[in-house]
């Protein structure tokens, strides 16, 4: 059986390394990038110089069987329920597919879709220089990578200006997860400790960013309610589009992302899979939580290989509220599952913050990290938590008796 699988991020890697372990699936996983984008260590990447190296990861060694084949730089024009049409021309065609396309961030911190390695470093050492010029910034966008945007920034360059504007009543307003109570206020205090301003409840007419994500040059940006505020450089922090334009139209849902139910299958086309950011399933959209979506798609898709009823639900429920926020690389908060739920600086900074799971993922992708000075041995602390605090011990809930009628 000939599985493919469209996007080679960490979801569709960790599912192909699986899959290709199954004698009777031969796996095919195509990319538009050269590498693989480590996005978690892209915000630190657009700021300081020494972590360029850590976001492109190689897929040299990804696959290990001959069987197994990696389309890099594969650009898709269509795919329809048993082909992908290459824009050169070309087609392949396909019993099984996975759809692991994510989504693209449109702030600075993730580079554009089709780049090459060398392109990906030189997109950072752009955003790198623009910030090091700029003495006055205001980022736009109160969740996770707008927060740690200000965070780094402030954490490498202690006199610049840095504002937060974001449109919600609170920080991280999108979250979806049960956080403890006194996380946000810790992320209050963080910032305003390195001396962030944040504006609440207020909305920026946003500017057009002719540069990914970034807007370069003095100007007066205007809130709706009256405000004003200096800045030589706006950083867009407002969320992401998902990767989805080559697929069917039908097996989207309104937002763009690829409706499934409740085993990972797509509800229109049988023989499709989706996992982790461009599948519609009603969770924060974070590789700690997609990642034990990887473990239900690859077995329900054995299963169906065989024609066997699939049987194997994702219980987003089981997966811990588990969130670091770093605020630079010695500084952040983080909650975890346990009754006192909340850490500072320590446990962030062991759990996240110094390293930003790089060596862990190069590893992941059986790739060699590059060294910076003091990452290492903590990466896997994160990785061991999120597996002591998965409630029920068993992942996902085994149906006894699988649904008849899902493979139709
Ligand atoms: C700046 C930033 C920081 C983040 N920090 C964290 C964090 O600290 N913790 C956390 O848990 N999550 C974090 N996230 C979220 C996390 O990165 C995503 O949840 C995760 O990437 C989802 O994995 P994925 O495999 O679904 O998608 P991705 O990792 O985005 O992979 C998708 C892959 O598909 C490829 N692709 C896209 N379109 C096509 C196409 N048409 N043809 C072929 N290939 C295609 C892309 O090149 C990419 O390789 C962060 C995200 C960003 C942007």
């Amino acid at each position: 059986m000939h599985v493919v699988i469209i996007g080679a991020g960490y979801c569709g890697s960790n599912v192909a390394k699986l899959l290709e372990q199954d004698d009777c699936i031969q796996v095919t996983l195509i990319d538009s990038r050269e590498v693989q984008v480590h996005k978690i260590a892209g915000v630190r990447a657009a700021i300081r110089d020494d972590w360029f190296e850590c976001v492109p990861i190689p897929r040299t060694h990804l696959l290990k069987k001959e069987k197994s084949r990696v389309i890099q730089s594969g650009i898709i024009q269509e795919v329809t329920d048993s082909k992908v049409f290459f824009c050169d021309g070309t087609c392949l065609e396909f019993d099984f597919l996975v759809a692991a396309t994510g989504i693209l961030n449109n702030s600075p911190a993730e580079p554009p879709l089709r780049l090459d390695r060398e392109e990906i470093i030189a997109h950072y050492r752009k955003v790198a220089n623009v910030i090091r010029k700029a003495d006055r910034i205001c980022v736009i966008g109160g969740g996770v990578v707008g927060v740690e945007f200000c965070g780094e920034i402030k954490s490498a360059y202690d006199t610049k200006s840095v504002t937060l504007v974001h449109s919600g009543q609170d920080l991280l307003d999108g979250t979806q997860m049960q956080l403890s109570s006194s996380f946000l206020p810790r992320v209050y205090s963080g910032l305003k400790h390195l001396g962030v301003d944040v504006i609440l409840n207020s909305r920026v007419k946003i500017p057009k960013c002719h540069e990914r994500g970034y807007l370069e040059g003095y100007r007066v940006l205007e809130t709706e309610d009256g405000k004003e505020i200096e800045t030589d450089l706006v950083l867009l922090c407002i969320g992401g589009t998902p990767n989805s334009q080559i697929f069917p139209k039908d097996w989207l849902d309104t937002r763009g992302h690829v409706a499934v139910n409740e085993f990972l299958q797509s509800t229109v086309a049988p023989n499709v899979f989706a996992v982790g950011d461009i599948n519609n399933v009603a969770e924060d959209k974070l590789w700690v939580r997609a990642k034990s979506q990887v473990d239900v798609v690859v077995r329900n898709v054995k299963r169906a290989t065989r024609k066997a009823p699939l049987d194997t639900v994702y219980n987003t429920e089981r997966n811990p509220n588990i969130m670091i926020i770093p605020l630079g690389p010695g500084f952040g908060v983080a909650n975890l599952p346990i009754p006192t739920g909340i850490f500072g600086t320590s446990i962030s900074v062991v759990g996240k913050a110094n390293h930003l799971f790089v060596p862990e993922t190069f590893k992941s992708a059986r790739a060699t990290p590059p060294s910076i000075a003091g990452m290492g041995i903590l990466s896997s602390f994160v990785d061991a938590v999120y597996t002591l605090f998965r409630r029920g011990g068993r992942k996902h809930t085994i149906l006894e008796s699988p649904l008849d009628g899902v493979l139709q």
